[in-house]
């Protein structure tokens, strides 16, 4: 590892005035250190921002509100989480480890890197670490790369289980970045990008921004809910696909819809197809296998990755059912 300073600076303002190209932020480490250590991320100095942030979540009767410091074990045992908003708790859990996720922020957790093993192994060419360089997964082994969204640049995809949940809530991210007092707003749909021609940049985050929470409105999500994640082993691995689902259900129909994946492509990737299929629908088999098989019919695939559409409708009709008995 390239030798670093580790800086505590007292205060936001502080965070923000040393943060440049060079000097990153440091949250949990669970990410960061790991490219650290294999000369993909070689910053001069890190930012110890985990005292300065918040790490308490509160809610009002409009929104609740995760401090970037809170830790992903504490989202997920949050009380006020798991009564209104249990999705996040739920996808939360299926990811990592229980002590990964005890080191875990939710920042961290929204600007992890994918885990593309072109990305991963430097001797393999990759436009994402090293823009120009082509994209080794596109021609090679594309097992677990996007099925849609993808471009001739990059075919990575977005490793996050807690943004999927999150993309399918509305969520909000809140940055602060120099020169601004007030806190600025992100639409979680817009944060983070797919890579087009710029498959280095995950996100759409200003540069040097220090994100300060997420904030998720009141939903009417609580009761039908289901996270689906496939996987190769049932712990301690990232997805193949995976389907956050959240049904209002009125009488015997569906008032709104919302689904949303992982896995499949650069960016958490909402289905509102399928969602807007089924909006007024009486909830059965085929009504969720139908817009499954819209949401299948959206994808591209990769010549080595052909399984995840089905996969992914899969998915879906499952997620879809389980938000009947949540
Ligand atoms: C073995 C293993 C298995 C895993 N499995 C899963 C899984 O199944 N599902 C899943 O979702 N995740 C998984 N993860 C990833 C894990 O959830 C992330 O590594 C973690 O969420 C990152 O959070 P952190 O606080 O450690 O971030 P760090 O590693 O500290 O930082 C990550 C990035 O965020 C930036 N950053 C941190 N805080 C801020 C801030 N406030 N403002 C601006 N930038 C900031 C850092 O500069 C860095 O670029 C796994 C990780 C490991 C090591």
């Amino acid at each position: 590892m390239k030798p670093f300073d580790l800086l505590r600076p007292s205060s936001i303002a502080k965070a923000i005035s040393a943060k440049q190209s060079q000097v990153q932020f440091l949250a949990g480490g669970t990410n960061l250190v790991d490219l650290m250590k294999k000369h993909i991320a070689t910053p001069d100095a890190l930012l110890d921002v985990t005292p300065i942030l918040s790490s308490q979540i509160t809610g009002s009767t409009e929104t609740l509100l995760i401090g970037a410091a809170v830790k992903n074990s504490s989202a997920a045992m949050d009380k006020l989480v798991l009564s209104s908003y249990p999705l996040i708790a739920k996808a939360i859990l299926a990811g990592a480890s229980p002590q990964i996720r005890n080191m875990a922020s939710t920042a961290g957790n929204l600007l992890q890197r994918t885990r593309c093993p072109y990305f991963y192994d430097t001797t393999l060419p990759c436009n994402k670490r090293n823009p120009g360089e082509g994209c080794g997964m596109r021609e090679g082994e594309s097992r677990m790369g996007a099925i849609i969204g993808h471009s001739e640049h990059c075919v990575a995809v977005h490793p996050s289980d807690l943004c999927i949940a999150l993309a399918a809530l509305d969520a909000e991210v809140l940055y602060t970045i120099a020169g601004e007092k007030k806190p600025m707003v992100i639409p979680f749909k817009d944060f983070h990008r797919l890579p087009g021609d710029a498959p280095e940049k995950d996100n759409n985050l200003p540069q040097n921004a220090l994100i300060t929470g997420v904030r998720i409105p009141k939903n009417p999500f609580s009761k039908n809910y289901a996270y689906v994640k496939l996987r190769d082993r049932d712990s301690y691995a990232f997805a193949l696909v995976s389907v956050a689902a959240a049904l209002h259900l009125q009488g015997d129909r569906i008032v709104e819809a919302r689904l949303a994946s992982g896995g499949v492509a650069h960016k958490p990737w909402r289905w509102y197809q399928a969602e807007n299929f089924l909006k007024g629908k009486i909830p059965s088999a085929e009504v969720f296998a139908e817009a499954a098989a819209l949401a299948a019919d959206e994808t591209n695939p990769l010549v080595g990755n052909a399984f995840k559409k089905l996969m992914l409708k899969g998915a879906i009709e499952v997620a879809l059912q389980n938000c009947l008995t949540a």
